[in-house]
């Protein structure tokens, strides 16, 4: 009977050993559980950050910050889209620096590279923020004004000259300022599309330059010319 006793005592003993070194397994395995779990939530969050940068970075163009052509072309679709749909003004503005050529030629490239910098800055800080802002080519900054027509534009445009004519550049010794030409054009209410408009404001950016640069041109019907392709 003893001995039956003694049996069964040493062999609830062991099965207690066990059993506390299961628990303890499964809380080790638990707790390494849930490092690895935070070290997996970190590294999604990383690479979620990392895709955002790669994505943000392949949207803007990299010597002035501002949106590329190509994220322009999307989102003005897409705006465009919705101004059609909701019966809403929308304008665009082609704005090319004057004679950026002879800035080059005069004081060099990276001079060059610096007045586009600061105009952009200009520009940005000028526009508001749901007006969609791009570098649309080399000295050339394309804008798409939701909202607004061209009576709302121009006032704009007109804050954007006197501000980037305000700007003071300093090279080699010598002070210089730079002057812009501004086309604008407005959605027509009636079979118009993305790059009728756009067209338009060339145009009439184009004209500002015939007539003298350092001013706006507001694209008007009997201003239209060749129809867009
Ligand atoms: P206009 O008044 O008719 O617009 O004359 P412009 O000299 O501004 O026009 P043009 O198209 O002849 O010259 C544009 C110049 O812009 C030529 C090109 O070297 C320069 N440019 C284009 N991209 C860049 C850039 O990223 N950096 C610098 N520094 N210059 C650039
Ligand atoms: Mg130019
Ligand atoms: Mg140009």
């Amino acid at each position: 009977m003893n001995d039956e006793l003694e049996i069964l005592r040493k062999r609830y003993a062991r099965e207690r050993l066990i059993r506390k070194q299961a628990e303890q397994i499964a809380e080790d395995k638990s707790r390494e559980l849930f490092v690895k779990g935070q070290q997996l939530e970190e590294a999604i969050a990383a690479e979620r950050l990392a895709r955002q940068e790669v994505e943000r970075l392949s949207n803007t163009d990299a010597l002035t910050g501002l949106s590329n052509r190509r994220y322009f072309n999307v989102v003005s679709e897409r705006e465009f889209g919705l101004a059609v749909r909701h019966k809403k003004p929308l304008s665009a503005l082609m704005l090319d620096l004057d004679h950026f050529k002879l800035v080059n030629d005069t004081y060099g490239h990276a001079v060059g590279d610096r007045v586009l910098v600061e105009v952009a800055a200009v520009c940005l800080q000028t526009l508001r923020s749901t007006d969609l802002c791009a570098r649309y080519g080399g000295e050339e900054i394309c804008v798409l004004l939701p909202e607004t027509g061209s009576a709302e534009t121009s006032p704009v445009a007109a804050r954007l000259l006197e501000a980037i004519s305000s700007l003071a550049f300093e090279a080699d010794d010598r002070r210089f300022a730079v002057t812009a030409s501004i086309g604008v054009a407005e959605r027509a209410d009636d079979g118009d599309s993305l790059p009728a408009l756009m067209k338009r404001s060339d145009d009439a950016l184009y004209r500002a330059k015939k007539d003298g640069r350092n001013r706006i041109v507001i694209s008007t019907p009997s201003m239209e010319t060749t129809p867009a392709t």
